[in-house]
């Protein structure tokens, strides 16, 4: 198709013809046309900006297009694309990037295995679970949410998504998430207990101090494996390179994606060298992906992680978070519409009264050039997750935005 001179009528083309030929995931998909993306800004083909307080739901931890993205990219698309399924040539960014991924992963976890995507390292988990202690069991929890595929929609924690795709897999237990009440459930049928941090799509939910070290002495007792979902939570997202800092914790397995390809489609968990090897074994090729691990989506998450290093960004995302999220509360909380406003690092929710205003107040946000969404299992508690790069000034100016917003609902 022949794209027209006139910017604004380009947008309108793809637009008419994106809803003709894409599958559509909701009823009104928010429809934003993208040009290009830099930094924390996003643009329309006709030149509008717009703040990303997203980061694309948990990519963009260095912002959109980093400069040193787009090189390391250029790079590696100079050398090779895809040349081999995962695991079986060796390529120079995907050895490095395993190599720099454990030297910042908790200790004991030395060996990563590349995927595609949260889900597909999901997935990975759960099999590599079953298959390292012959037990059949998962047990997750309530509000969880670990990606779409059926596996990993076996252990989310809201039926609503569940039940259209019943029967899901069995064996699976979902408790109360933030409480050590229920822990007794984790018994010696357990292969896996499949946890996020901080739970995302369940409203930014921060558990108390005392679970997550609950948690992980029980699988250790019940001799189940412990899988942390930092598929959200990684890189640098609550003010820690990795969340399982804030509780000093050791996973058997942590499942890592979203900004962990710096923008490009990578996922991997990564565990002990001893529990990995159990999927080349017995058959051999127990798990194999053709795209795992591709080649450019490493350089791209090499470069980012460097960035993120580099540039002290977890620290500033502590920092900052602090400060942006008092500033919210200061800003948001006397309106008697937003109940609470909590955060973790740049990780931050903002829990209205109902559905319908938190649904005006995203609009209206919208409306001046400020990206922000409900999470998707709660209608009423608005997600911030901005690029830790993201300046001051500007999410001070976003903050008096959203407050402009809600004074006119
Ligand atoms: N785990 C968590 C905590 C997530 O937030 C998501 C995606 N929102 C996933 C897993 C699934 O990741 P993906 O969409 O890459 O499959």
């Amino acid at each position: 198709m022949r794209e027209k001179s006139d910017p604004a009528s380009n947008g309108r083309e793809w637009t008419k013809i994106s809803s003709q030929y894409l599958a559509p995931t909701s009823p009104e998909p928010i429809g934003l046309v993208v040009d290009r993306a830099e930094g924390p800004w996003l643009y329309t083909p006709d030149g509008q900006r717009y703040l990303d307080l997203l980061s694309g739901i948990g990519v963009a931890n260095i912002g959109h297009a980093h400069p040193q993205v787009v090189a390391a990219v250029a790079q590696q698309n100079a050398r090779h694309h895809h040349v081999m399924v995962y695991g079986e040539y060796i390529q120079e960014n995907q050895a490095r990037y395993a190599e720099e991924l454990v030297e910042q992963t908790p200790s004991g976890l030395d060996t990563v295995f590349f995927v595609n995507s949260g889900a597909e390292a999901i997935e990975g988990a759960l099999k590599l679970a079953r298959k390292a202690t012959g037990r059949p069991g998962f047990v997750s929890f309530k509000g969880g949410y670990h990606g779409d595929t059926l596996g990993a929609l076996s252990i989310a924690g809201n039926s609503i998504y569940q039940d259209p795709f019943a029967p899901l897999l069995k064996d699976v237990k979902t408790l109360p998430f933030g409480g050590t009440e229920a822990l007794d459930a984790i018994d010696d049928g357990v292969a896996a207990v499949v946890v996020e941090p901080v739970q995302g799509e369940g409203g930014v939910r921060i558990p108390s101090v005392d679970f997550l070290p609950a948690l992980a002495e029980r699988c250790r007792n019940s001799g189940s494996l412990l899988v942390l979902d930092e598929v959200m939570t990684g890189f640098g997202r609550t003010g820690r390179l990795f969340a399982s800092a804030h509780w000093d914790l050791k996973p058997d397995i942590l499942v890592l994606a979203k900004a962990l390809g710096g923008g490009y489609p990578l996922g991997a968990f990564v565990g002990s060298r001893a529990l990995l090897s159990t999927l080349a074994r017995n058959p051999p090729l127990s798990h194999v992906t053709t795209f795992g691990g591709h080649p450019v989506s490493c350089a791209a998450g090499r470069a980012a992680l460097r960035v993120l290093l580099e540039e002290n960004l977890p620290q500033r995302a502590a920092t900052i978070g602090a400060t942006f999220t008092k500033t919210l509360k200061d800003l948001l909380t006397n309106s008697g519409k937003v109940k609470e406003v909590r955060g973790i690092g740049l990780f931050i929710g903002l829990e209205f009264e109902d559905a319908a205003t938190t649904r005006a107040f995203v609009n209206g946000c919208r409306d001046r050039g400020v990206l922000l969404g409900w999470t998707l299992h709660h209608d009423h508690i608005v997600r911030l997750a901005p690029p830790l790069i993201t300046p001051e000034a500007v999410l001070e100016e976003a903050a008096h935005t959203m407050s402009a917003v809600l004074d006119r609902l």
